[in-house]
């Protein structure tokens, strides 16, 4: 969905304001993954025709994340590893939480790996750093969870 707001400028040209909105749905075979959706985000840029302004991009789950960083499996299992060391998964019994529930884990590992990106938009595109890629880290999985996309820009 696109949302057209027309603002005069002080030179009197006529400038649109676009507001873009889209949710990516995921349903993970394994309880925790890492997802590179660059190309799902890139692919909403196109639709949404904004060529300058801001990518919003957040988990709206409590135990996933959105979060940038490089495409490159090693450091994908590094950081299972030290998620794992900071707040393992088992025993359940361990955590308060788990009272009736079992992710007390995914909710600590997910505010470890934060909630959201933004992403400068220029010339049509993702303005990213060298590398920059944007990941959906699913913490407590196999279940249909999903990420909303909010771009604001002309
Ligand atoms: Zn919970």
């Amino acid at each position: 969905m696109v949302f057209f707001d027309e603002k005069q400028t002080a030179a009197g040209k006529r400038q649109l304001m676009k507001s873009y909105r889209k949710e990516l749905w995921f349903n993970t075979r394994n309880r925790r993954e890492f997802i590179n959706i660059t190309p799902e985000v890139e692919a909403c840029l196109k639709e949404s025709g904004i060529k300058e302004g801001f990518v919003l991009c957040n988990a709206m789950h409590i135990t996933a994340s959105v979060f940038i960083n490089d495409d490159e499996s090693g450091l994908h299992q590094d950081f299972e590893t030290w998620l794992e060391r900071l707040a393992p998964e088992r025993p359940y019994s361990q955590y308060r939480h788990n009272n009736g529930e079992d992710n007390a884990d995914a909710h600590l590992k997910r505010t470890i790996m934060g909630r959201e990106v933004v992403v400068a938009v220029t010339d049509g595109k993702l303005d990213f750093g060298p590398w920059e890629q944007i990941f959906y880290g699913e913490f407590d999985g196999r279940r249909k969870k999903r990420v909303l996309v909010k771009i604001i820009g002309e």
